[in-house]
C-alpha cells in the first residue's frame, strides 16, 4: 500500500472506532491531514467544536492562528501535516485522559510511521508528553531533539498563546526557527529537500505555471 492509501485506511478505521469514549459524543472523527510526503508533522490535542463538527484539524481560533503561525515559518498548510493525539473532541474540550491518549496512541503511531516525517512539531504539553516525557514546555520549547530516526521540536499550544500574550512572542520566534531547524534536520538525516509541485510543473512547461 502507498502512503496515501495506508493514510485513508487509518482514517477510515478511526472514523468508525469506539476504542475509548471519546467516540460517544463524536459528531465527525479529525484523523489530521496534509501531504503524505510531509516534512513537518504538527501534532495538537484534539479536535474541539468546530473540528468536531468539520472533520478536519484547527479550523476554529486556534486554527485561524495556526495560519499566521505557519506564515510566519513561511509555509503554507499544503507543505504540512496536522493532526493531534486524540482523534475525537473530549467532551467540552477537556483534557483528554490517560485512557484515551493510549487507546488512540496506535494511529497516530502508524501516521508518523507512514508519513516519515523529518520533523515533529508537538503544539501543547499532551503530544509534548508523548516524545518527551517529563520535560517542562517553559524550558524546551523552541528546541530540537533527536528521538529516534527523526527531530522533535516542542512549542506552546496556539491556543493558549492566544489566551496568554505573554506566550505570543516565543511562540512566534519558534516558528520564525522552523526554515533553519529544517535545514538542520535535513542534514542531520542525510535528506534532501523534496521537489514541490511547482518545481515539477516549472521544469515540465513553464507556460502551466500561468494557470496558477
Ligand atoms: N486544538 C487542537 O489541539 N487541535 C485541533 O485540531 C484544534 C484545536
Ligand atoms: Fe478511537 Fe481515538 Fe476516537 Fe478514542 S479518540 S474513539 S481511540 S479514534
Amino acid at each position: 500500500m502507498n502512503t496515501e492509501d495506508t493514510l485513508a485506511q487509518i482514517a477510515k478505521e478511526v472514523s468508525v472506532c469506539t476504542n475509548c469514549a471519546l467516540h460517544e459524543s463524536r459528531k465527525k472523527s479529525v484523523p489530521g491531514e496534509g501531504p503524505a510526503n510531509a516534512e513537518i508533522m504538527f501534532i495538537g490535542e484534539g479536535p474541539g467544536f468546530h473540528e468536531n463538527e468539520q472533520g478536519r484539524p484547527f479550523v476554529g481560533a486556534a486554527g485561524k492562528f495556526l495560519d499566521q503561525l505557519l506564515a510566519q515559518a513561511g509555509v503554507t498548510r499544503a507543505d504540512v501535516w496536522i493532526g493531534n493525539v486524540v482523534k475525537c473532541r473530549p467532551p467540552e474540550n477537556r483534557d483528554p485522559l490517560p485512557d484515551e491518549l493510549s487507546a488512540c496512541d496506535k494511529y497516530l503511531e502508524r501516521q508518523i510511521e507512514a508519513i516519515n516525517p523529518s520533523i515533529i512539531v508537538t503544539l501543547g504539553r499532551f503530544s509534548m508528553g508523548k516524545f518527551m516525557s517529563g520535560a517542562k514546555i517553559s524550558q524546551v520549547h523552541g528546541q530540537m531533539r533527536k528521538v529516534g530516526d527523526r527531530y522533535v521540536i516542542a512549542m506552546f499550544h496556539p491556543a493558549a498563546a492566544l489566551h496568554q500574550a505573554a506566550l505570543k512572542p516565543a511562540i512566534l520566534a519558534d516558528f520564525a526557527k522552523l526554515p533553519e531547524l529544517l535545514k538542520e534536520a535535513r542534514a542531520g538525516l542525510g535528506k534532501s529537500a523534496p521537489v514541490k509541485k511547482t518545481e515539477e510543473l516549472k521544469e515540465a512547461d513553464p507556460k502551466q505555471l500561468s494557470l496558477f
